[in-house]
């Protein structure tokens, strides 16, 4: 991989990092401003799922930063676009559908089958 493809994809993982960021922190505010004026128990039933599923949404975007941070750190290494299981190009496309991937898509799908056979 050339160098300006080493800084797209360098450019792409920081802007995905800053919009899981703002969104974070949109979502932070959001539960702030709903604070406790939801006398009905209903009412309180349903923010608190609503807390749960913001609260595991961003569980996900957590595990989607460690992940960006990766990738930008194997750009930094020289190891970016190169799969950790064969070592062979992931392959430009792959990368700009997935920029956080390890794998080439032979690895991937061999991967998934073995986790879909194990019951995963
Ligand atoms: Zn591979």
């Amino acid at each position: 991989m050339n160098d300006q493809q080493l800084s797209y994809f360098r450019e792409l993982l920081l802007k995905r990092r800053s919009e899981i960021l703002q969104y974070a922190d949109d979502t932070v505010t959001d539960m702030n401003d709903q604070s406790d004026n939801y006398p009905d128990p209903t009412d309180r039933a349903s923010i608190e799922s609503d807390r749960n599923f913001i609260l595991r949404l961003r569980e996900r975007e957590r595990s989607l930063l460690v992940k960006i941070d990766e990738a930008l750190e194997r750009i930094d290494s020289g190891d970016f676009g190169v799969c950790e299981s064969c070592g062979s190009d992931i392959g430009v496309k792959r990368l700009e559908a997935r920029p956080v991937t390890t794998l080439c898509i032979e690895c991937k799908t061999r991967a998934e089958a073995a986790e879909k056979a194990r019951g995963e």
